[in-house]
This record gives structure tokens, sequence and C-alpha cells, in this order.
């Protein structure tokens, strides 16, 4: 995982010399392909996007292959792709190995190339994962690939309330299911809390299908919200690995789900003068204007044609490629793919980013956003204020 603080030094770095290099290698299932001739595939490649190794500086070259000798030491990576960004001028050095969809591509630039990792980055929601039955209570973090248990609780066992006979059974029966409500109740708080503190976003439930009702009914109406399904497992017995299993085929459905009905409610929006943009132009303006809420990424693999221009003195965005910044005439950085130029504008501006999943070839036109409101569309002197 890359943190947003990381994400945000990424978004900023800056080098006067070109020098700033970013690597993503995303290997190729063994059976297509040797990795030795990856390798040598990937050395082509760099050589194709950076120009021949020879013709860089000394301080260059020694980056690219340094990069090089990384990605061929982790043949055993199982399926993580290398994601570097280096620059020798600046001795600077981050290397991670990364689930995700990144394809393999190199730049030496001005700039990192930081859109794919932004893709990757919110493909993975935080999701708690309670495990719980009558009397156990346990508390799972699921991100990514990792899941980790973070709390497990049992309690006394409430069978000692039992009084075995006829007559009197069904009120001791009742007597029984009080502290049981109480469980649930107290173990739907606790939940709350994390949720409201942040550790996880979303929450799935594990349980016996036929206690199900009777924990969703004790969950405070915000985490009901918050909870986007259950399923059967039986919570003493079942290991990470089973609850992984179970959990991500829900957490994927409603990932996808949820991204169809925004990009549509983004279309609907936009087409009735609401709060909507749709493609690259549009989004761009009302990033510019801070109108928006949520910006919906083009899936993984799309890549932009447009470049685009950002000013890194006032913040304007730009599809224009001009030298100076019409707001504030700084030097512009020009960016070939307007997706680095955009994503930098949403970081700095705190927007929301979500990524659709499906490819499109046209990521230009699948790029849409939901907004806040809608400011006057005026002049430029409104953008400059
Ligand atoms: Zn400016």
């Amino acid at each position: 995982m890359i943190s947003s603080q990381e994400l945000a030094e990424l978004s900023t770095f800056f080098s006067d010399d070109n020098d700033a290099f970013s690597l993503y290698f995303e290997p190729h299932t063994p059976q297509d392909f040797s990795y030795y001739d990856e390798c040598i595939d990937l050395k082509e490649r760099i050589q194709q996007t950076i120009g021949n190794l020879h013709a860089i500086p000394p301080g260059s070259r020694a980056t690219v292959e340094r990069a090089l000798e990384s990605v061929a030491e982790m043949a055993a990576n199982h399926g993580l792709s290398k994601v570097i960004f280096a620059c020798p001028g600046r001795n600077f050095w981050r290397e991670y190995d990364l689930p995700g969809k990144f394809g393999t591509r190199a730049a030496m630039r001005q700039t990192f190339v930081i859109a794919p990792l932004v893709t990757q980055q919110e493909n993975q929601p935080r999701v708690g994962i309670l495990l719980a039955d009558r009397n156990r209570t346990r508390v799972l973090l699921l991100q990514g690939r990792e899941i980790s248990e973070i709390s497990h609780d049992e309690r006394e066992d409430q069978e000692k309330f039992r009084i075995t006979g006829t007559g009197r059974s069904a009120h001791l029966e009742r007597s029984k299911e009080e502290p049981v409500r109480k469980h649930f109740s107290a173990v739907g708080e606790q939940l709350f809390r994390m949720h409201q503190q942040g550790r996880f976003g979303v929450l799935l439930v594990g349980c016996r299908e036929e206690l199900w009702p009777e924990i969703e009914a004790e969950f405070p109406s915000e985490l009901r919200r918050a909870t986007m399904g259950h399923f059967t497992v039986d919570p003493g017995l079942a290991t990470l690995n089973e609850v992984q299993s179970k959990a991500e085929p829900i957490i994927v459905q409603h990932e996808e789900h949820e991204l169809d009905e925004l990009a549509a409610s983004a279309a609907n929006a936009e087409a009735a003068s609401g709060l909507g943009a749709v493609g690259l132009a549009e989004v761009c303006e009302a990033l510019e204007r801070e109108e928006v809420r949520t910006l919906l990424w083009p899936g993984p693999r799309g890549l932009f044609a447009k470049g685009a221009t950002l000013c890194p003195n006032c913040g304007h965005l730009d599809l224009k490629l001009a030298n100076n910044c019409a707001l504030c005439s700084s030097e512009m950085l020009r960016f070939e793919r307007a997706d680095e130029a955009l994503i930098r504008k949403a970081l700095s501006s705190g927007v929301e980013v979500r990524v659709l999943r499906n490819a499109s070839a046209h990521p230009e036109e699948q790029i849409c956003a939901l907004l806040r409101f809608r400011a006057d569309r005026n002049t430029p002197q409104a953008l400059a204020s």
C-alpha cells in the first residue's frame, strides 16, 4: 500500500533536470512468458520510452540499471508488480511491490507518473469484518489482499441461566435471550465507534444464517447503512483465508454496483444540467472551479491521448498546452497525458477519487464527476478570484 502522504510527496515532486524516473512492471503469468524474456522485454521497453540508455546522463543510466536489477531480483513476486520512483539528481528512491493491474511502462520526465498508482490505491476500500455468534466476537480488517484480526472476544456462556423443567421453560428461554440481545447491541456500538473513527469504511458480517436478523437488528442505523452484506460462516472455526475468500466476491460486487450507479448518476445529472460532468473538458472545468465532489476515474488501463498543463504556482489546470499560466503567468508544468495533471489537481484539492472498473478505449470520454455545486461559469476573472 502507498499511504496518501507518500502519494502527495510523489505528486509534488519536480525535477528541473527531467530525470524523475518512473517504472511500472507487471509480470505476465509464467506460462505465457519466461521471466528472463520479460526482463529483456522490459529493458527494450524502457529504451523505447526514454531513449537509448547510453544516450542519457550517467547518473540517470545508473538509476535505470538499478531499477532493472531490482526487477530481475523479484522473480518470485507472486504476481505483485514492481513500482519504482527515482531521481538521481535528488538522490531519491522509492520502491514498492504492489497488487494491481498497471501494465508495464517507464518514463523519465520532470515529474513522476502517478496516475496508475491512484488507480490501485482507490481500488482498495478498507473493509471491517465482524464474525459473531451468541458468545463470540471477532473483528477483522481487510484491505487489498491483507487481512488481519484486530480483536477476538468471548463472553461467558449464558447457558447457566437455563433451568430445565417443563412448565417454566418458555419464560427462562426469554431471560436467556436478553443477555444475547445486549451482547449484539454492545458489539454494534463498538463497531459504530470504529466506523466513526475511520478504521473501516464499510462492514461485512460473517455469522450463522439464522443469527443475521438478530445481529443486524442491534446495529445503530448509521452502521446499518455502512454494512454491505453478510455471509455464512462458523465464527469460531473460520480461518482468515476462508473469511477472505467469502468476503472478496461480495466486496467486488458491491463496488461494481456502486460505481455503475455513480457513473449513471453523473451522466444523468449532466444531461439535466445538474450536478454532473462527463468527459475530459467538462471534468477539467469542474475541477478548476472546485465543484467536484467525486471524480470517477477511467478504468485502469485506459491511456489518455491528450495532454494537459498545470500551474505549479496557482494550480490552474489547462487542456491548452500553454507555456505560461493564463492566470498568474508562472511557467506551466506540461504533462503528455492529461490524467497526470488531473490527478494532481484532484489530490491537491482533496477530491474523492473512485476508479471505474471497465477499461475504456476512450478514457477522455469515460471520465466523469459528481459535483457539489455548480459555480457561475462566467469569466476568467472569476477563476482568478
Ligand atoms: Zn498559475
